[in-house]
């Protein structure tokens, strides 16, 4: 009889999310968190009084607040302190304390108010102009609430420490744009930040795998008008040429907002139509071909805000959520909070009772980056 052939050891891998995949180690919320263990006394989602038509902040909050890596942001040491009334950042962080404790949702209904009150003083006092629809209770796109929450956020941080890079760290996306000229070898680059990836929805593009998006966003320009940098090679060479641009990403943030350009301006009806078709994005999202130098830059979900209606600032909002407790996911419509551990609710957001909406804004987070707070 042979003797038994010792069994090889599994592969080993130092990667989080591969370890989570292999189910070696349980898909918690916490554990996606770089810097350690993130632990909250409570682990389960809290509804949010919405007074009226203030959906579209109600569902960016929930999103927000399921992203580790803002939690820690917002706790930590350096950040405000200053309980102002009118402190956007210290009313979001009193948010973020009390909607991850044991206390009863009911307190949260006054933080969240305190967050509405924040924006609206701050508008006010601060030469916030262009979000003057954060002062009333009308209904507003999404995306433009949560521009203005982290400018506000933003310019609080400046005031405080004198810079803002771990805010900008945190939610900007930073891209190098480079063209070569063909007449005289000279390559220029431009370094951009956006606080989104945004991702066109043509219609040639619909039942393609969510990469084809992510080609399209990222595919080189034939642009006729780009003249070269240098003056001399402008007076060498009058003529316009066609120019390659190309763009990568240079630093992706913890935090990777992903907005689909659902909304078109129609000359037809002068309004924005919307495209409703369904976008195969991923729980997981690789953008590792789109960096300078093929950088590994992954990301994992938390979650998703979803629109019903016709145009960004009527119809509703609501949030599909990452729960704590990793195999579940939630749902939450203002006050209403539904569990399930059907994975499709954050692919395909719906409101419990199989009203589907559209994506509109994919919040997701770093996979094995750190997070250094600079400043
Ligand atoms: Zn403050
Ligand atoms: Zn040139």
């Amino acid at each position: 009889m042979a003797p038994t052939q010792p069994q090889p050891p599994p592969p080993q891998t130092n990667n989080t999310l591969d370890r989570v995949h292999a189910a070696r180690i349980s898909k918690t919320w916490p554990l996606l968190s770089h810097g350690g263990p993130l632990v909250t006394r409570n682990s389960r989602p809290k509804g949010m009084d919405n007074p009226g038509v203030l959906c579209y902040r109600r569902a960016v909050l929930q999103c927000l607040l399921h992203v580790p890596e803002l939690y820690r942001y917002l706790l930590s040491a350096r950040r405000c302190r200053c309980r102002e009334k009118g402190c956007v950042a210290c009313a979001l962080r009193r948010l973020a304390e009390v909607y991850w404790s044991v206390r009863e949702t009911e307190e949260v209904q006054g933080v969240v108010e305190g967050v509405d009150g924040a924006l609206r003083s701050f508008v006010g006092h601060k030469d916030f102009g262009q979000y003057d629809f954060l002062r009333n209770g009308v209904q507003a796109d999404a995306m433009e609430f949560l521009e203005g929450l982290v400018n506000m956020i933003r310019a609080r941080e400046v005031e405080v420490s004198g810079r803002g890079r771990s805010i900008s760290r945190l939610f900007n996306v930073t891209t190098r744009r480079t063209w070569t000229c063909e007449d005289c070898g000279r390559t220029s680059a431009l370094r951009a930040k956006d606080l989104a990836i945004r991702v066109a929805l043509p219609k040639e593009l619909e039942g393609q795998p969510f990469d084809s998006y992510l080609r399209a966003c990222f595919q080189d320009e034939d642009l006729p008008d780009l003249r070269c940098e240098s003056d001399a090679c402008v007076v060498d060479h009058p003529e316009g040429r066609n120019r390659t641009r190309r763009t990568r990403i240079v630093h992706g943030p913890e935090l990777l907002i992903i907005q689909l350009l659902r909304f078109d301006f129609d000359l037809k009806v002068m309004n924005l139509v919307k495209n409703p078709y369904r976008v195969p994005f991923r729980e997981r999202l690789d953008l590792s071909e789109w960096t300078v130098d093929n950088t590994a830059l992954k990301y994992q979900l938390h979650g998703v805000v979803a629109h019903r209606g016709a145009s960004t600032s009527s119809g509703h909002y609501l949030a599909a959520l990452q729960c704590q407790k990793g195999s579940d996911v939630a749902t939450a419509n203002d006050m209403s909070i539904g569990i399930s551990s059907d994975r499709e609710w954050l692919l395909e957001p719906r409101r419990g009772d199989g009203d589907e909406f559209d994506s509109y804004l994919l919040v997701y987070q770093k996979v094995g980056g750190v997070m250094r707070v600079v400043d």
